[in-house]
């Protein structure tokens, strides 16, 4: 696995969040994280939030698996659900990125109990290979490590899960990969549900959408990472709230 320092991972989790901004996903809150690789420790935005789009590398800070503040400012604290992030990193060793939002139209079919389906682009539709599985308990808001064990056992091995009424997760071998399969995954819901609204929804086959899955691992960073840094610096580009392929 390529290592990387700390800064450069503090900046990583940074601009995912304001990626996530500039795609129309989140506004004020959600959040993400990249595991310290070999460790047990993760880097996150801290409480208060910050708006997505107004968080830089100097905010983010360290947490262990058991939610200490390793480092970061003195007066802030940890995000109430950090137990998600800790608890997939704990299950999940070959994860090293997480991201949870509460994406409208993602979320908006674990709601309804729909599948988000493949039915744009191949290259975009990796994600909605297989369903993801949906949390359901206590309307899927994250209190505690108990509650976050059950999410990371729902998740499974699975690329994201529905927490219903609540959001999504996504996990990846990297933080870049989380944040692209956040944002593919809701080009996908959204126009899997408008589909829906006229016919029959056609998928793309397996056999297209495999070569996305194989590429997935540590090392291997979506070129549309690329594009949204772009997009990060270049903010009059953004078209918000459509569908940006
Ligand atoms: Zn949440």
């Amino acid at each position: 696995m390529t290592t990387r320092g700390i800064d450069e991972l503090k900046e990583i989790v940074a601009l995912s969040h304001r990626i996530l901004f500039a795609t129309g996903l989140t506004t004020s809150s959600g959040h993400s994280s990249v595991r310290i690789p070999g460790t047990d420790r993760f880097l996150i935005k801290p409480w208060p939030h910050i708006h997505m789009n107004r968080l830089r590398a100097e905010n983010i800070i360290v947490l262990d698996l058991d939610g200490n503040k390793l480092t970061g400012p003195d007066n802030v604290t940890r995000v109430s659900e950090w137990a998600l992030h800790a608890e997939v990193y704990r299950a999940r060793p070959d994860v090293n990125g997480v991201v949870h939002s509460h994406q409208k139209w993602a979320t908006m079919m674990g709601i309804a109990g729909k599948t988000i389906l493949p039915v744009l682009h191949p290259d975009l539709s990796a994600v909605a290979t297989e369903p993801l599985p949906v949390y359901d308990e206590s309307y899927a808001t994250i209190k505690n490590a108990s509650e976050g064990r059950q999410v990371a056992e729902k998740l499974g091995n699975h690329i994201g899960v529905h927490l219903r009424t609540h959001g999504m997760l996504f996990a990846a071998p990297n933080l870049e990969t989380a944040t692209v399969e956040a944002i593919h995954a809701e080009y996908q819901a959204e126009l899997t549900w408008l589909a829906m609204q006229i016919g029959e929804p056609k998928t793309i086959p397996k056999l297209l959408l495999r070569p996305g899955l194989e590429r997935r691992g540590p090392d291997y960073i979506p070129e549309a990472w690329e594009y949204y840094k772009w997009l990060d610096a270049h903010p009059e580009s953004a078209r918000y709230r459509v569908v940006q392929v």
